[in-house]
């Protein structure tokens, strides 16, 4: 192999990765009967990725454009922190294109994420807890800054602008063309961002009308895997400020309550933050009327081994 040659062929990743997004919508008349809200919600499944999350879709936008930038080369490892999800995301797309991925997360993420990532055949390096998300994204910054650009390429989740990209050109389309373009409401909470501010944007290119609410934790300690209390939003092209109409607080118990609902009442295995989406807009109709839509971020049956399930 030439030095400094990508491997890599643009389409091969597209095709060998074709399975990523297109995810089916639902009608959840069971948790918000349009009878009596008068309003209705639907839900993007996003669990029926096949890394089992929506982080499948930016980490493979983040990945198809470092190759094609030639940030990733022969030898390139793909480096970056996670909580779980972007890291199996990674590693899943890793094992698909050959291409080595070491992540940082804290210790105390679920033990299925764990095995998951492993099984796919990445590095896994477990930070302090008690250093939170943040240890984890300093940790890995230095080792990027340590092993330089020739042996990494880091994504960085937070400030990569094809994040949201993905879900501007797929799962907004997607939503779209699902309900007709039908929607009044979209509405979700926040960890990188990429996804409120990838659709939101271009749900409101489509129609104006459209509010893009953000569903928020009340505390610091809401212990909802995927979302960040202190959230920066922070990609180039998307402007926060004119995409985000309001904000809806949600607390633990409550989005413990619609979690319950989710799996019990409609039949759909998600995790904790589809359960504070779905308990952000029942919220919100006591406010507002229409269509709502959200998604459910990634399945529940990573989440087995966790105090989530646990009492159920
Ligand atoms: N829920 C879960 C389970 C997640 O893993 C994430 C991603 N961190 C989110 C919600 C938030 O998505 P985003 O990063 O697009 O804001």
């Amino acid at each position: 192999m030439e030095k400094n040659k990508t491997s890599f062929n643009i389409s091969d990743i597209f095709n060998s990765a074709s399975n990523i997004g297109g995810t089916g919508i639902v009608l959840l008349n069971k948790i918000i009967k349009t009878s009596s809200h008068g309003s209705k919600l639907y839900a993007k499944l996003e669990g029926l990725n096949p890394g089992g999350s929506v982080k499948d879709r930016p980490a493979l936008y983040m990945i198809k454009n470092a190759v094609e930038k030639g940030l990733i080369k022969e030898n390139t490892s793909i480096i970056d922190s996670s909580s779980g999800n972007t890291g199996i995301s990674y590693a899943m797309i890793g094992a698909l294109l050959g291409i080595k991925v070491k992540i940082y997360a804290p210790s105390n993420m679920s033990e299925e994420r764990k095995k998951i990532m492993r099984l796919y055949g990445a590095e896994l390096v477990l930070t302090p807890p008690e250093e939170s998300h943040d240890g984890a994204i300093k940790r890995a910054s230095e080792e990027y800054e340590r092993g330089g650009k020739d042996k990494y390429y880091m994504p960085d989740q937070y400030n990569n602008t094809y994040n949201p990209i993905s879900h501007y050109e797929t799962t907004a389309v997607e939503i779209l063309k699902q309900t007709g373009g039908n929607i009044d409401y979209f509405a979700t909470g926040i960890g990188t961002g990429g996804t409120i501010l990838g659709v939101g944007k271009r749900l409101k290119e489509y129609n104006d009308k459209i509010k893009i609410i953000a569903v928020v934790p009340d505390s610091e300690m809401h212990g909802i895997e995927g979302w960040k209390y202190n959230y920066s939003l922070n990609f180039y092209g998307f402007d926060a400020d004119k995409i985000i109409d309001d904000f809806v607080k949600v607390d633990t118990e409550g989005s413990y309550a619609a979690l319950k609902k989710l799996v019990k009442d409609e039949g759909i295995l998600c995790g904790f933050s589809s359960g504070a989406n779905v308990y952000g807009i029942l919220k919100l109709t006591a406010k507002y009327k229409g269509n709502f839509v959200t998604v459910l971020p990634d399945t529940g049956s990573r989440y087995l081994s966790t105090r989530v399930f646990s009492e159920f």
